[in-house]
Order: C-alpha cells, then structure tokens, then sequence
C-alpha cells in the first residue's frame, strides 16, 4: 500500500518542490526532503527507501529506536519531536541529525554522551519564531522576541558543546494557511541564523523549515530541509 501511494506521491511531490524553487530562483538540490514516517509502519520505511529516500523523520525516542534497529543502515534517521533530558541520550549514537534541541542544557546532556561514545552528533537548534505558546523551541518562555540577545547568546553556547555539532536551525509554523502569520515565521528563522552566523561562523547553514501544510512558502523563505509527512504517507494512523 506505502509503495503504491509513494510512487503518486512523491514525484508530486518533487514536482512541487521543483516548482516553487523555479520561481523563486533556487536550485532545488539545496532543499533536503525529510520523510516523517512517525506513527507509519515498517512497510512505510521499506516503500520510502525503496523510493530513494534517505532521510527519515521521526518525533519520539523509543519509536525511532525501534524503527532504527528494525532497519540498520542506509537510512539517515531525523529526531523532529519534543525531547525529554533523560531520554534524550539513548538517541546518540542512532540519530544522525537531532533536530529538536530546544534548550542549553539538553544540549549539555547530550554533549556528555556524545562524549562518553567519542562521538560527535548533528543538532539544530528549534526556536520558536511564531511566539506560539503551545509551542517549543528557543525563545518560547519569553516576553520579548525570538531573537532577545539572551536567546541568541543561548544558541551560542549550545553551539560551543563538545560532541555536538550545530549544523542550523529548525522552527515549527503555526498550524494556520494564513500567509501573513506563516511567512514572518520563515524569514525570522533566515534572519535568525545570519545573525548567529555574524557571531559564530562553524555554525551550520541548514534551516530545517517546511512541512506539508507550508512548504511553499518555506522554500521561498529559503528552507533548506523540508519534513513532509501527509503530502507522502497520507494521514497518519491514529
Ligand atoms: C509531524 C511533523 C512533521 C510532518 O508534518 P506533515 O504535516 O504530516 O507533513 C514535520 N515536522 C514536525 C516537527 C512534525 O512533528
């Protein structure tokens, strides 16, 4: 069932992305597609390779575990969900980019597993550029804005960590269509990790923004990773 509706979806899907980077003058090869099969079978990892998909995305520890072991090698496995600290170390070692690293000192306890594997592992940083409480991510437990000079010195220490290497930023749009609330939140991320990058140059140019819902606008916003579940899989499983 997975590889009959990928072999519909995705290349919709690529044509979409194909479109949105012409008209906004991007080379579509600098936009990576992460596949969110969270709550999606095994069969859902087994079509989405098959398809030529690389990067999986998943949003809770012991599922992505699981899945990981399930199916060792030739996958690229993206953690995308809320973090607790005490979970969070087991992924080490398994997740190649950690993408919802939301606070310093889950950074730290991250970096001393890391440390203890003699590995060294992918993160971005999440922030919260939408000022959605619901939502987390850098900036979200603030008053002022995303990019308070305590927020950006935050980031900046998360990025001197031993064992973690800081390859960019990820944020989480609002759940709305409304262009005007989802576009600023694209371009705060973009504005965000120029400044950063001002500051600290060994930090990563990915901008992990996009999903199906908003993926056009992120492309034009300048997302360079995409998290795509529903325009691939169909609604998830409940
Ligand atoms: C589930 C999820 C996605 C994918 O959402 P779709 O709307 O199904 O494309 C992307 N990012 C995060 C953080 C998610 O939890």
């Amino acid at each position: 069932m997975y590889a009959e509706r990928l072999r519909s979806t995705l290349p919709a899907l690529r044509d979409r992305i194909a479109a949105v980077c012409a008209r906004a003058g991007r080379d579509p090869a600098e936009v990576t597609l992460v596949a969110v099969t969270k709550t999606h079978p095994l069969e859902a990892i087994d079509a989405a390779v098959e398809a030529g998909l690389t990067d999986l995305g998943e949003n809770r520890v012991s599922e992505l575990l699981q899945k990981a072991a399930a199916r060792p090698g030739g996958v690229r496995w993206h953690m995308i969900g809320h973090l607790q600290r005490r979970k969070a170390p087991e992924l080490i070692g398994v997740a190649d980019l950690i993408q919802s690293v939301d606070t310093v000192r889950l950074g730290e306890r991250l970096s001393r597993k890391a440390q203890e594997l003699g590995v060294e592992v992918g993160i971005l940083a999440q922030v919260n550029t939408s000022g959605e409480a619901s939502k987390g991510g850098f900036g979200s437990e603030r008053e002022g804005p995303f990019d308070a000079p305590a927020t950006l010195s935050e980031i900046l220490a998360l990025s001197e960590l031993p064992g973690l290497r800081l390859e960019g930023l990820m944020t989480m749009a609002p759940f709305v269509h409304d262009e005007a609330v989802l576009r600023p939140s694209f371009s705060r991320l973009r504005e965000l990790s120029e400044h950063l990058r001002c500051a600290d140059p060994s930090i990563g140019t990915t901008l992990s923004m996009g999903m199906t819902n908003d993926l056009d606008l992120a492309i034009e916003e300048g997302s360079t990773m995409l998290r795509i579940g529903t325009a691939l899989f169909g609604p998830r499983p409940t």
